[in-house]
């Protein structure tokens, strides 16, 4: 579902990925670990182009977007296609304000996908019980609660009906006590065989959830392999000293 290939990214003379390849068959979950700075969100923006790389190219299913002919030929019609592979959930929820809970879901299908606006909001409240909002469609978001928006911005994403969903520590964010909520509808969407890469400092989560875990460190992959495995048995050091934090 996901092909990565000699991904490589600059800031000035920083360079924070240096070479990444990565492949993500179709319904695996694809944990990111690594200690900050390494390069997990620059990696997960560049799959969904809100980061251009510099090199290499990325495949989402049959689309394809190569980077190595330099990004100023990269069409914006393209981009806004290949984009739409993809579904993102952020740390900070990024919901907006001025709409309602239903509104905040319906809002891309109707603007993006041109759907009409009755179908729209039958399938947002669709999502909105999959997630367990059902009751809080009118509610605006600051009437919610971080676990509740988290869980809206999820449905959001859903509602594009992107092949793959991509979340960036979409639980740091969170007080602790609301942190299950969000972690329960991402395990839910991966036994429904959702194709997902989460960065996540839920090593717990991470190891029960993922069928392979990518430990990253300035700007290289030292260490993937099944979730277990590099949670449980490290093989790099750099991978069982990032790990020993967590314990
Ligand atoms: P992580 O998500 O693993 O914490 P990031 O991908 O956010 O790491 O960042 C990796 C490095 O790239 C950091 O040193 C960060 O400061 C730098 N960086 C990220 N985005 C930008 C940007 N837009 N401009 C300049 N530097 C950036
Ligand atoms: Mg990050």
């Amino acid at each position: 579902m996901i092909e990565v290939v000699g991904l490589k990214k600059s800031f000035g003379p920083l360079e924070v990925l240096r070479d990444i390849n990565l492949i993500v068959p179709r319904g695996h979950v694809v944990a990111l670990i690594g200690p900050s700075g390494s390069g997990k969100s620059t990696l997960l923006r560049s799959l969904n182009l809100l980061c251009l790389p510099d090199a290499g190219y990325v495949a989402i299913g049959d689309q394809k977007m190569d980077f190595s002919a330099g990004n100023v030929s990269l069409r914006d019609r393209d981009l806004a296609a290949f984009r739409a592979n993809t579904g993102m959930v952020f740390q900070n929820f990024n919901l907006f304000p001025h709409m309602n809970v239903v509104e905040n879901v319906m809002v891309g299908p109707v603007t993006v996908l041109k759907q009409d606006k009755k179908s729209a909001r039958e399938r947002a409240i669709e999502l909105l019980a999959k997630v367990g909002l059902a009751d809080r469609a009118e509610a605006h978001p600051d009437q919610l609660s971080g676990g509740q928006k988290q869980r809206v911005a999820i449905a959001r994403a859903l509602a594009m009906n992107p092949d793959v969903m991509l979340f960036d520590e979409a639980t740091s964010a969170l007080d602790p006590a609301l942190v299950g909520e969000v972690l329960a509808v991402i395990r839910q969407l991966a036994e429904q065989g959702m194709t997902m890469i989460l960065v996540t400092h839920e090593m717990a989560f991470a190891r029960d959830v993922a069928d392979t875990v990518i430990f990253m460190k300035d700007g290289y992959v030292v260490e993937a392999g099944d979730a277990r495995q590099v949670i449980n048995h490290p093989h790099e050091t750099a991978t069982r000293e990032f790990l020993s934090h967590f314990h």
